[in-house]
């Protein structure tokens, strides 16, 4: 709980307006925390009903709850993910729905662009780490990391480029046996776009910001015309911020960090960004990446890679994207595009 905390502190900071004060009749926003896809949910909006707002909460959370249940769990039986898991090594495939397909299309360009940086297909080396059971630190003193000899087994089952498509009235899919997906790295990004065609269906709220974690949507104004905020962490400290985005309307902001989650044996400390190339924590000298993209899936998986890739091949494919990209590295020397710059803030 405490790298759960630790996000919720960070984004009552965001909230404080960068240009003037509230004016006075304005309504304030409106908040409302809960927590959902393993994850703390913060959401702020601007409404002046505040039974609009609270159909808002409760729809957001029903679709947030939904998009888990039914598609992205690799633990809940009720979902497409675990249902495509369990039939991997079936000859005849698998019929995915729309939804499933189109994200699965995109994860798997991106595979293709990262150079297989980013690949959903690494479960059985998540599932092997027991990532998911780890929250920032908790573990110390249960965990032993996985015998090479294992690691490399799951690897030899990972590699998005084994997957068989085809395309037909409804696209189906082939896993190769023993193959396990994880949408980790792409899911929040992908409840971002989701929340925010709700957004755009809900009369009555003309801004927002919703944090999933270490993604968050900016959406709309303020009444005082005031920009949104949105810190990025500092990773010596995740309590605290290195600076802050300035943002204008709908972004979706995603960090890939490795203060995010990560568990402590014998004084080595291992993360839960996994590098397909070698089955183990990517080693890349970043701690900490931070994405700005229009679309969230793209933003949230491009973190991700970015993590692994490192600043310059990292920037190149943000770039490819047409998003802006930061990276903290160890030694705490802040990179980023061009781009970004009109953006970010120094504390
Ligand atoms: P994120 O915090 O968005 O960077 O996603 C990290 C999560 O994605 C991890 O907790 C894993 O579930 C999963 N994951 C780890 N490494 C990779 C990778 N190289 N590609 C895709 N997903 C990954
Ligand atoms: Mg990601």
């Amino acid at each position: 709980m405490k790298g759960l905390l630790g996000l919720a502190v960070l984004f009552c900071v965001l909230l404080c307006g960068c240009g003037a004060g509230t004016a006075a009749g304005q309504h304030g926003p409106r908040q409302y925390a809960d927590t959902a896809m393993g994850t703390v949910v913060q959401q702020s909006v601007y409404c002046a009903d505040g039974e609009e707002a609270r159909r808002f909460f409760d729809s957001s959370m029903e679709l947030l709850r939904g998009l888990e249940r039914e598609l992205l769990s690799w633990r809940m039986e009720s979902s497409e993910t675990y249902r495509v898991n369990a039939l991997a090594g079936n000859e005849e495939g698998i019929g995915l729905s729309e939804e499933f397909a189109d994200m699965l299309r995109r994860c798997l360009q991106l595979y293709e662009d990262s150079q297989g940086a980013f690949d959903v297909t690494i479960g059985r080396a998540v599932r092997l780490w027991d990532i998911d059971q780890w929250a920032a630190g908790e573990q110390e003193g249960e965990f032993r990391p996985p015998e090479p000899a294992a690691v490399r087994q799951a690897l030899a089952a990972s590699g998005s480029d084994k997957i068989r498509l085809w395309e037909g009235q409804q696209l189906r899919i082939f896993l190769p046996e023993g193959m396990e997906l994880d949408l980790g790295a792409a899911g929040k990004g992908l409840a971002l776009e989701r929340l925010q065609e709700l957004l755009d269906g809900t009369e009555g709220i003309s801004g927002a910001v919703i944090s999933l974690g270490g993604s968050v949507l900016t959406y709309g104004t303020k009444p005082d015309g005031s920009c949104w905020r949105v810190g990025i962490a500092d990773p010596e400290d995740s309590a605290s911020y290195v600076g802050v985005l300035e943002l204008e309307g709908q972004w979706c902001v995603s960090t890939s960090g490795d203060y995010e989650r990560y568990v402590e044996a014998d004084g080595v400390r291992y993360h839960h960004i996994l590098d397909p190339a070698t089955g183990y924590p990517a080693d890349s000298g970043v701690r900490g990446v931070t994405v700005l993209s229009k679309e969230g899936l793209i933003g949230d998986g491009l973190s991700t890679a970015c993590f692994i890739l490192g600043p310059e091949k990292g920037l190149a494919l943000a770039d490819r994207y047409g998003a802006e990209a930061l990276f903290i590295l160890e030694n705490g020397e802040v990179i980023m595009s061009e781009g970004m710059r009109d953006y970010y803030r120094e504390q």
